[in-house]
């Protein structure tokens, strides 16, 4: 159970996620990354390793807000770049990140890919996203309480929507 940072606001997220995910690391991490969006669309950085490489594989000017980030134990997928959190949905808008163990994760990838949906990593997590992307909504709070009714597990998450990125939505259940 790691780390869980957002930032939504006037200012640029990236620095402000970036010390948030400094403050958190003596939590203990694999990995981490962030999603930020702007104009529409999102940036995704993640990788295996420490903050520091985080910062390192930025893109250099990189702006926008609101943003998400994360520290990431795995539990679902061992320690890897594309294991790393934010997940995205298959249009790239909708990322999420999570701290917890989603419980019936193995039989919603199985239904989900009966329906088309391509997975990227090994977690647990990118259900998540791709319940979300498929939840009627309207607002992206309705989607992730209608993703949420069909999960079983321990969660704090944080979503964005590039489309919508008026808010983040977080939600918790179990989880610090
Ligand atoms: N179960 C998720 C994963 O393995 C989240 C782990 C965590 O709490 O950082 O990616």
């Amino acid at each position: 159970m790691c780390g869980i940072v957002g930032y939504i606001g006037k200012r640029e997220a990236a620095s402000i996620l970036l010390e948030g995910l400094k403050r958190l690391e003596y939590r203990g991490y694999d990995s981490a990354g962030l999603a930020i969006a702007r104009g529409g669309s999102l940036t995704v950085s993640k990788c295996k390793g420490r903050v520091r490489d985080l910062e390192r594989i930025l893109p250099k000017k990189i702006k926008g807000a609101p943003g998400i980030g994360h520290t990431r134990w795995a539990t679902h997928g061992e320690p890897s770049d594309a294991n790393a959190h934010p997940h995205t949905d298959a249009s790239g808008n909708i990322a999420v990140i999570h701290n917890g163990i989603i419980e019936n994760a193995a039989a919603l990838r199985a239904r989900l890919t009966a329906e088309g949906v391509v997975f990227r990593s090994e977690t647990d997590t990118e259900v998540l996203v791709h319940l979300i992307a498929a939840a009627p909504g309207p607002t992206l709070r309705e989607a992730v309480a209608q993703a949420l009714k069909q999960v079983t597990g321990t969660y704090g998450i944080a979503v964005v929507d590039a489309a919508r990125p008026q808010s983040i939505v977080v939600a918790r259940n179990g989880s610090p």
